[in-house]
């Protein structure tokens, strides 16, 4: 559906029926384009450790607070197992951003056990920040074919709202790392939170025209969770309520699904720490994607982006059978055993 920025604006407004009427219509067009299928990725946290201070993130550098870890290589390797076991077709690596060697190097170390490990069945998904084309070309050598870099906003002004102004954080260069990507062919996704300080409707429609004008394959998109830890905290009696933002996040994942109706789109994890049905919402409202957590629960609780992050304590065998009930319960099925690449990416590369 070819929206412009006025139908966006209005449609984010919308509330009451014509709310559930666009929610209902993104449903339709999902099913009509993607069956009712999820796809998985298995999330491997695989370091808390972090080069940047992004104002928002409880991983940020100047977070004392924060525990820092880094998963053994056998750690990883033993997620990529369990992802085998339970029949997810794919993981998605993301942790903290370095670009040091030691630590490139180790991805692309971690990307190459994964595949051998797997006989070569795991698709691979890299959230590890932004790097030189060199290193996005090295892990992709290694085996990771997807990359999820979010641009947070895609207004400048509102991206060093959120971010220190330095050389450390850019604007352009997190654009330019997305175009990186799109050349060099991964399938990649980007994104925005939602719900954040001196964010507009006007902004989040020109989010949602960005993916569309940048062509890409995957989009995440999730509620901004304050953290207490974080210089952004002290704006959350500022931002609207949780259940206002899921609700924003729900009519974003529903027009973008009718602005591009064949990509992969995360239900992000932060959805269901507003509200424990708020993945199933996000499935709802036209979003095909889950990640389900794989990794150790001594991990998980270390890894806090943003606080009260559900299921810290499951394991990933508990994850997995609750999530197949779940959407069952919804009219979804799982896709198990298969990596899922997104329709977007698989039919322009026909064409
Ligand atoms: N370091 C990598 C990947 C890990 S962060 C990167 O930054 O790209 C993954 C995502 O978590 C970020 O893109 C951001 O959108 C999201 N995130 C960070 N802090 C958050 C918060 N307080 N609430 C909700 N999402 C948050
Ligand atoms: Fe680091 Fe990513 Fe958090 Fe920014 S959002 S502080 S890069 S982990």
């Amino acid at each position: 559906m070819e929206l412009e920025k006025e139908d966006i604006v209005r449609l984010l407004s919308s509330t009451g029926d014509e709310e559930q009427a666009l929610l209902d219509k993104a449903l339709s067009c999902k099913l009509e384009h993607l069956d009712n299928k999820v796809h998985l990725r298995g999330l491997i946290e695989y370091s808390s450790r972090c080069s940047k201070d992004c104002l928002y993130c409880g991983l940020r550098r100047s977070n004392s607070r924060a525990t820092r870890y880094t998963m053994t290589d056998e750690d990883v390797v033993n997620c990529a197992l369990q992802a085998m076991e339970l029949h997810y077709g794919s993981v998605a690596l993301q942790c903290g951003e370095r670009s040091d060697k030691v630590f490139t190097d180790k991805i692309a170390h971690l990307c190459r056990e994964i595949k051998r490990v797997s006989d070569g069945k795991l698709g691979i998904t890299l959230s590890c920040g932004e790097q030189t084309e060199g290193v996005y070309r090295q892990w992709k050598e290694a085996g990771a074919h997807r990359y999820l870099l979010r641009i947070e906003s895609s207004s400048r002004n509102l991206y060093y709202k959120i971010h220190p102004h330095d050389d450390c954080h850019s604007f352009e260069r997190r654009i330019s790392c997305i175009e990186t990507l799109l050349r060099l062919g991964y399938q990649t996704g980007t994104g925005v939170m939602i719900g954040l300080p001196f964010q507009t409707l006007d902004h989040l429609a020109d989010d949602l025209l960005f993916f569309r004008r940048m062509g890409v394959a995957m989009v995440g998109m999730g509620p901004f969770i304050p953290h207490p830890d974080t210089p952004l905290w002290e704006y959350h009696n500022q931002i609207p309520s949780p259940e206002d933002r899921l609700r924003l996040t729900l009519k974003m994942i529903a027009v973008l699904r009718l602005m591009m109706p064949k990509i992969n789109m995360v239900s992000a994890t932060a959805n269901q720490t507003i509200n424990p049905r708020g993945r199933e919402q996000a499935i709802l409202a036209g979003a095909n994607v889950i990640m389900p957590n794989l990794s150790p629960s001594d991990y998980r609780k270390e890894y806090l982006i943003y606080p009260d992050k559900p299921c810290v304590s499951d394991t990933a065998q508990q994850c997995a059978s609750c999530l197949d009930l779940k959407l069952k319960l919804i009219g979804h099925e799982v896709l198990y055993d298969e990596w899922g690449d997104s329709l977007a990416f698989t039919s322009a590369q026909q064409e």
